[in-house]
């Protein structure tokens, strides 16, 4: 039988050796993974059942998409998924921003308060609540915002949360990944507390998380702890891989309409919206998608253990409970994240020949580095890695569709600093 990984990817004895070594002692976080797949897998299908999903519900509409049978039941099975009254799940949701910014803006009026609890939210956020100038903003529209930063210890600071829930506070945001930051992110159980702390507060305060990154993390979604409206990202866990674009919001049927009515138009709502056959993706990808999420955390726990032993920082260590797929790596040097990066790429099923190289990006204060080699464009549950070229120079990475590939990229990964005399065992 033919070697492929000495062959064909030119990975080294060393390297195969002390990444096999380590993998024996991951068996346990592994199996704990498999459960909580097997779990959501159970899930997934007992809500396409619950619906009756058939033939007919694969196929999409054009035009208004008026009684897009597919589209509708699509929205129940999110909604069983997420034990929620009502959901919205569309191609017509460009991204996760856009997803979240409709949860937002929709249910947020002039003269309501915004509030985040738990610190900074992600980047893309800035411009949606006008913490940056941007023209439509929610500041634009009178809507304030306020912030309450996370202890230094990442608890939250309840006694400044409860001087800042006010009057005026409509909404709370709560972001369950760290994204680009550097907080722990946030379980399930932690989202849950900090909700039951607000609503004692306040009990009509309406709770949103931006789940991106988190769905089938866990045995439980921040849905079925209190939140009352939760966003998305179809290209993210939820798609599986297969939706070629897409966002969801999934809570409360009111501000699920709301939202709706915010994304078409007021009295047209959730009733129009083509799909333009992308039902069946949506569907095959859903129903991949436990199984994927479960692929993309074996891959970053196994990356964290590697590099960790290698003497890398790794944020989440490889100890550490999963909430999200998000894994951070502190390469230390432009040369290691750059390597890293290029590893990554080399192991892609797109565009494996090529090599990223630094640029400058809108937003960002210094050059960004990223590897991606994906069927979907900027898909990051595919295997994909990014990083500003600045101290302590950490590489956030994401994905990758099915355990071996994923095992396959970060020995790439490793193989190119060891190449470039990066590391040594
Ligand atoms: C990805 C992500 C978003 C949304 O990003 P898009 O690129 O617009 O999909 C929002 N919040 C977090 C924490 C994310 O990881």
């Amino acid at each position: 039988m033919k070697d492929f990984i000495r062959s064909d990817f030119g990975i080294d004895e060393k390297v195969i050796g002390f990444c096999n070594e380590i993998l024996k002692n991951l068996e346990d976080r592994f199996s704990h993974i498999d459960q909580n797949a097997e779990y959501n897998q159970l899930k997934v299908v007992s809500a396409f059942q619950k619906e009756k999903i058939s033939a007919e519900h694969l196929s999409g509409s054009t035009g208004y998409g008026y009684d897009d049978a597919g589209r509708d039941a699509l929205e129940r099975v999110y909604a069983h998924i997420f034990e929620t009254e009502d959901a919205l799940v569309r191609p017509q949701i460009v991204s996760g921003t856009h997803a979240i910014n409709l949860a937002l803006a929709g249910n947020l009026r002039p003269g309501d308060e915004l509030l985040s609890p738990v610190g900074k939210p992600y980047d893309t956020m800035d411009e949606i609540i006008g913490i940056r100038d941007c023209p439509g903003s929610l500041r634009e529209y009178g809507v304030s915002y306020r912030q309450v930063d996370l202890l230094e210890d990442g608890g939250f600071d309840l006694e400044n949360i409860r001087r800042s829930v006010n009057e005026k506070t409509k909404m709370v945001t709560i972001q369950r990944s760290k994204g680009y930051a550097v907080r722990p992110s946030l379980s399930v159980d932690r989202i849950g507390e900090l909700i039951s702390f607000i609503k004692e507060i306040k009990p009509d305060v309406i709770c949103m998380v931006d789940n991106c990154y988190g769905e089938f993390v866990e045995k439980t979604e921040p849905t079925q702890v209190g939140a009352d409206i939760i966003a998305g990202s179809l290209i993210k866990n939820p798609g599986g891989g297969l939706a070629p674009c897409g966002g969801y919001i999934a809570g409360r049927r009111d501000l699920v309409e709301s939202a709706a009515f915010r994304l078409t138009s007021p009295g047209l709502g959730k009733e129009v919206g083509a799909t333009l056959g992308v039902n069946e993706k949506f569907y095959q990808g859903l129903f991949l998608a436990p199984v994927v999420t479960a692929s993309a955390l074996k891959t970053a726990v196994f990356a964290a253990a590697v590099y960790e032993k290698l003497g890398f920082k790794c944020i989440p260590d490889s100890k550490s409970a999963r909430t999200d797929i998000i894994q951070a790596v502190e390469l230390k040097t432009p040369e290691g994240l750059l390597a890293f990066c290029e590893g990554i790429q080399s192991a892609a099923p797109v565009d494996s020949y090529v090599t990223p190289v630094a640029d400058d990006m809108p937003g960002y204060d210094s050059e960004v580095v990223m590897a991606a080699g994906a069927f979907v464009q900027g898909s990051s549950i595919e295997l994909s890695a990014d990083g500003p070229m600045r101290e302590p120079y950490a590489a956030y990475f994401q994905g990758g569709l099915t355990w071996p590939h994923g095992k396959l990229g970060i020995m790439k990964s490793i193989q190119s600093l060891y190449e470039k005399g990066l590391l040594t065992f």
